[in-house]
């Protein structure tokens, strides 16, 4: 660093990778030192989400490296820029999947910033203002304009907070959209980080939760997390036992999978959404939408007044993820577990272990 850029910039370190093939390991690099705007917040648990692994591999053919994963960030305020009036020193505070967003497009305004016209700055494999990319969670600390951090409240476990940033907003924001409550059968297909919330949430809200899983391991834990029926999807008959008779549908599968079987499942009218993203394309046979008018749509996170609206209604119920806590040290054999399914339910690193 030149004694101009150490004023404006300091250095960080975090967990990061060079390559789509290298393993994650110690990273340095430089943060910007916090403008008017800005909050500085010393990392205490981020969430690993399945993003992390499709990103820090290239699996979605858009990474830009170096990449520092994570976007599911609880810490401490320890600086704030002039001009912030929401957070003060010692606040905690919640980062999810963006940093920015225009602000003025038709989407920004209407509070549906990750749909931003001009693209939402993302929390990492974004761009800082000076042109290099954004780095993410997996780090010591981060410096984010106010208007992108959220509060938390300290009622709950904080390390079980952190998955609400990405994995709860994710799953709220379509069960909202989408009407989700009382008298209505909701699916949710997957039990992993977004699915064990999907469930939680669509309980909260009054749902009668079937959960579709393709691990027969996971059936108890379903119900304990809300779920009413647990359908073992790869088992046909009981599949079609529940033909034609969903009101909503949540999909969070990481990786190729049969959408027909589902969208088979819904009354008609209804809607499947897809919010897990695997990087090939999934087939949509059309007489599945055309006989019943039934729709198969997608939805991105959330936007931040409905992320906040969502940590809010989390505090009140008590809600936070399942979660293993693992040292940063572990990041690789967590991509490994979950990649084999094998998630109870989301790992958060401790960011302690960080040195
Ligand atoms: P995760 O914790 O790894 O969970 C994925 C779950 O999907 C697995 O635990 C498994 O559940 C099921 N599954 C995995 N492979 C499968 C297969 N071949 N066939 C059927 N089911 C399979 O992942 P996550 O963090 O929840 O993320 C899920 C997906 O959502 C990822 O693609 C991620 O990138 C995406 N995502 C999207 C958004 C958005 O804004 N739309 C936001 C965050 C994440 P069972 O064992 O129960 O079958
Ligand atoms: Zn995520
Ligand atoms: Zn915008």
């Amino acid at each position: 660093m030149t004694e101009a850029t150490e004023k404006t910039r300091f250095s960080c370190v975090g967990y990061g990778t060079n390559r789509s093939d290298q393993p994650l390991g110690p990273f340095t690099f430089d943060r910007r030192a916090p403008g008017p705007r800005d909050v500085q917040i010393d990392i205490l648990f981020c969430g690993v989400c399945h993003s992390d692994i499709h990103q820090a591999r290239n699996e979605w053919g858009n990474t830009v490296y170096p990449c520092v994963p994570g976007h599911e960030i609880v810490g401490r305020v320890v600086k704030t820029g002039a001009e912030v009036g929401k957070f003060k020193e010692g606040d905690l505070a919640g980062v999810g999947c963006m940093v920015d967003s225009c602000r003025t497009c038709a989407a920004c305004r209407a509070g549906l910033e990750q749909y931003c016209k001009r693209g939402a700055n993302f929390t990492y494999n974004g761009k800082e203002p000076w042109g290099g990319p954004t780095f993410g969670g997996y780090s010591k600390s981060i410096v984010v304009d106010q208007d992108f951090v959220l509060k938390v409240l300290g009622n709950l476990d904080l390390a079980g907070v952190a998955p609400l940033l990405c994995a709860g907003i994710t799953t709220y924001s379509p069960l909202r959209h989408w009407g989700v409550g009382r008298g209505q059968k909701v699916g949710i297909v997957g039990l992993g980080g977004l699915g064990h919330m999907g469930v939680k949430l669509a309980h909260a809200m009054g749902a009668h939760v079937v959960l579709f899983t393709t691990s027969p391991g996971k059936a108890q834990d379903a119900v304990r997390l809300g779920a009413n029926e647990v359908v073992l999807s790869k088992d046909g008959a009981q599949m079609a036992a529940h033909a034609d008779s969903f009101d909503f549908i949540l999909d969070t599968v990481a990786a190729p999978h049969d959408i027909n079987a589902y969208l088979a499942l819904l009354k008609q009218d209804k809607t499947l959404v897809q919010v897990g993203a695997p990087s090939q394309p999934l087939p949509v046979q059309v007489f599945g939408l055309i006989m019943g008018r039934r729709s198969f749509a997608g939805s991105a996170i959330g936007g931040i007044a409905e992320t906040q609206e969502m940590l809010d209604f989390c505090a009140e119920r008590g809600i936070t993820s399942d979660i293993e806590l693992i040292p940063i040290q572990q990041i690789e054999g967590a991509y490994g577990r979950m990649l084999r399914s094998d998630v109870k339910y989301r790992f958060v690193i401790d960011m302690k272990s960080l040195h």
